[in-house]
């Protein structure tokens, strides 16, 4: 029996998924949340009303046994729907097989689901409307304020997770102790949340199994479904600049230009301009961290190690890929938190890292580069190779999304594949005929 109790700071998705997995081996949990509980009180979730669910998620999901709960309330999307500035829309699919579709998911019910299975295991406790406001690792103290009075308070810990998220208050107190390589780069692209609500007759306005694109160059709007029958849709835009969220204010400049870049989607959401100015908008920018731990003392997982920009829909699903991860080690490894913490943070940063990279390459590919015909192309010959070379060659979208591969992993094998379908279109430019004996020589 572990006796062992743990303090958590965040109660968003990751810290009540970890809380599980530590309560499933036998540890407490303290969780401590700077919101006040949403479950009873009418909050927002915080940034964006649903998330694209995938296979590493899911299988974390199945692990701590909420997948089938969640899963009735899940949407599932075969692709890319992109709608084209002349109002064409065509899909482009994730994947070649049946069951390769991502799922849309409310953050809100998520997050609540996540803290009742935390709750019902009876050795965790979630204390809402606790901000913590610094960490002292060397005499084990945390210093909270209390969100209706307050107050601060001092309370002791004897291991602490850091699950707060991207601007993590418990990362910024081991950088400033510790020796640790430390950047938070921001993409210059924020963005802002609209609706399409359901039809009058209670449908769907556009179709509901796939995620919608509309690629402009710079920018792109893009809609998830929800189980209400609306979708949220996202602006991804430039910060700053001549045409920005700096610049564009007005009714006259939201319109001049959604009529300009998103003419068919005006129709789609009626209050288009209340929303717009009304709706906060959001930045957007990548941690790279390394090491993610302090000792055997505190350690950091989930976005509070490794944010990433949303356009891979892979931060929650890494975040729970983590918690995954550090159980295995935790069995692995029974108590001894050194070796636990170290060879976590040691697989798990390459990973963070590649992740985030790889979600910024995929920002250019969803808003530039899914309608050329160029980029066309090679998906045809991406798909040829995956089913001539089952298992060996998988499409990187794949990898990342139907795959438990680490992301370290896919990002090293997806490079040499790109090269490898650059050669073949080297050698047939209409990508129509493949030198088998070629590739296999390629292969890994
Ligand atoms: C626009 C957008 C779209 C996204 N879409 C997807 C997607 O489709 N698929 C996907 O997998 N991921 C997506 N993500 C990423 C996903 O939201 C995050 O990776 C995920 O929320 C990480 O969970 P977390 O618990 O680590 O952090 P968070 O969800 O940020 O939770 C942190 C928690 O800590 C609390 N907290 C923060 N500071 C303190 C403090 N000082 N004291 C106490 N509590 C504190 C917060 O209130 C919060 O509850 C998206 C992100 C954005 C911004």
């Amino acid at each position: 029996m572990n006796k062992e109790k743990f303090t958590l700071i965040g109660a968003g998705l990751t810290g009540p998924l970890l809380a599980t997995y530590l309560a499933q081996q036998g540890y407490s949990v303290e969780i401590f949340e700077r919101r006040p509980d949403m479950r009873k009180e009418s909050i927002s979730a915080g940034r964006s009303i649903n998330l694209a669910l995938s296979a590493r998620g899911n299988h974390a999901l199945k692990e701590v046994g909420l997948y089938n709960k969640i899963k009735p309330n899940t949407i599932p999307m075969k692709g890319r729907m992109i709608h084209d500035l002349d109002g064409n829309t065509h899909l482009q699919p994730y994947g070649q097989k049946e069951n390769e579709v991502i799922f849309s998911v409310s953050r809100a019910q998520l997050n609540m689901d996540l803290m009742t299975l935390a709750e019902e295991t009876g050795k965790v406790t979630i204390r809402f409307n606790h901000q913590l406001l610094s960490a002292d690792l060397e005499q084990n103290k945390l210093l909270f304020q209390l969100s209706d009075s307050l107050e601060e308070i001092e309370l002791p810990f004897n291991r602490v997770i850091g699950c707060d998220g991207s601007a993590s208050i418990l990362r910024k107190s081991i950088v400033e102790k510790a020796d640790i390589q430390y950047v938070k780069k921001p993409l210059g692209h924020g963005y802002k949340e609209l609706t399409i609500p359901p039809l009058e007759s209670g449908k769907f306005r556009i179709e509901p199994n796939a995620l919608h694109i509309w690629p402009r160059g710079n920018h792109m709007l893009i809609a998830l479904p929800n189980n209400d029958f609306s979708f949220t849709c996202t602006l991804f835009f430039p910060m700053t600049g001549a045409t920005s969220f700096e610049t564009v204010k007005t009714e006259k400049d939201i319109l001049d230009l959604f009529q300009s870049q998103f003419h068919d989607a005006i129709k789609l959401i009626p209050n288009l301009v209340e929303d717009f100015q009304k709706n906060s908008t959001g930045d957007l920018a990548s941690v790279y961290c390394k090491p993610w731990h302090l000792g055997d003392k505190a350690l950091l997982i989930g976005d509070a190690a490794h944010a990433v920009v949303p356009f891979f829909g892979q931060g929650m699903n890494a975040s729970f890929q983590d918690c995954s991860t550090l159980a295995k080690l935790m069995g692995q490894n029974k108590n001894d938190w050194k070796t636990i913490f170290n060879t976590f943070s040691s697989v798990q940063v390459e990973n963070g890292h590649a992740i985030a990279d790889m979600a910024i390459e995929n920002y250019l590919e969803m808003r530039d580069h899914v309608n050329d015909t160029e980029y066309k192309k090679r998906r045809n010959v991406e798909l040829k190779l995956e089913r001539m070379f089952p298992g060996q060659f998988i499409p990187r979208y794949s990898m990342v999304s139907f795959h438990q591969i680490p992301y370290a992993e896919v990002y090293q094998r997806g490079g040499k594949q790109f090269k490898i379908i650059g050669d073949v279109l080297k050698a047939d430019p209409s990508g129509q005929s493949i030198d088998k004996v070629m590739v296999e020589k390629m292969l890994p």
